[in-house]
């Protein structure tokens, strides 16, 4: 990890991330969750029944990966206990964004894993989209569902909830969620032209796996898409 951000920045940065993901309608009302890690076991999240359009520093709370309260007077959101798992399986994750995409949780709700080679920039900028078995919001089981592919994959969808991102930093996550929306919206309208998709080719494959680990510093993470028939 590198050097982190001020607790000042790291707050401005979720706020301005938050105004990102609700104008992009990648969430509506008070859906959604931000982190951003400032410390070895600390991140600044984003509090329970606020829009994420309209957040201001004060509302965020600075917590440790065990959950506990280190700072603020807001009250966490219950979904955060996701977003601890994720840093507590990969040491190498900055920040985390758990959205409610309209393209992608349609996904989400079929249960159906976004993983053919298609799309040349999304085998980049994610790879593989697998769907976390479906678990009640709020309870224990979010977490344990999503932990699977913390390390090995850059993105999860949460069957007939939603999204979830991380990156090396927020940025890279926020970029993700819009990546993954974006991806799926070409997935869903290229299904429906009704002819078959034009797979890469393993080779094809092979050198946008190179770039990937090349943009990544050298991490792997995202897996390899398959050649099934669409
Ligand atoms: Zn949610």
């Amino acid at each position: 990890m590198g050097k982190y951000l001020s607790d000042k920045k790291a707050k401005e940065l979720i706020c301005e991330i938050g105004r990102r993901v609700f104008d992009r309608g990648l969430v509506a009302a008070n859906d959604g969750n931000i982190t951003l890690r400032v410390g070895e076991r600390e991140v600044w999240a984003t509090p329970t029944g606020v829009s994420k359009g309209y957040m201001t520093p004060e509302m965020l709370v600075k917590m440790d990966f065990d959950g506990n309260v280190l700072e603020g007077t807001w009250t966490p959101s219950s979904e955060v206990k996701m977003h601890l798992r994720v840093y507590n399986e990969n040491k190498a994750v900055g920040g985390t964004v758990h959205a409610h995409p309209p393209t992608a949780t349609a996904y989400a709700i079929t249960g159906e894993w976004i993983d053919q080679p298609v799309f040349a920039e999304a085998i980049v900028m994610l790879g593989v989209v697998p769907v976390a078995s479906y678990a009640t919001p709020g309870t224990q089981a979010v977490p344990d569902s999503v932990a699977p592919y913390c390390k090995d994959y850059n993105c999860c969808l949460l069957a007939a909830h939603g999204a979830l991102t991380w990156g090396a930093d927020l940025m890279q996550a926020y970029y993700r969620m819009e990546a993954l929306e974006h991806f799926a919206k070409i997935h869903m309208a290229a299904v429906g032209l009704q002819k078959p998709a034009q797979m890469l080719t393993e080779s094809q494959v092979d050198e946008l796996l190179a770039i990937r680990e090349r943009v990544n510093n050298g991490s792997k993470a995202g897996q390899i898409p398959s050649n099934r028939e669409v």
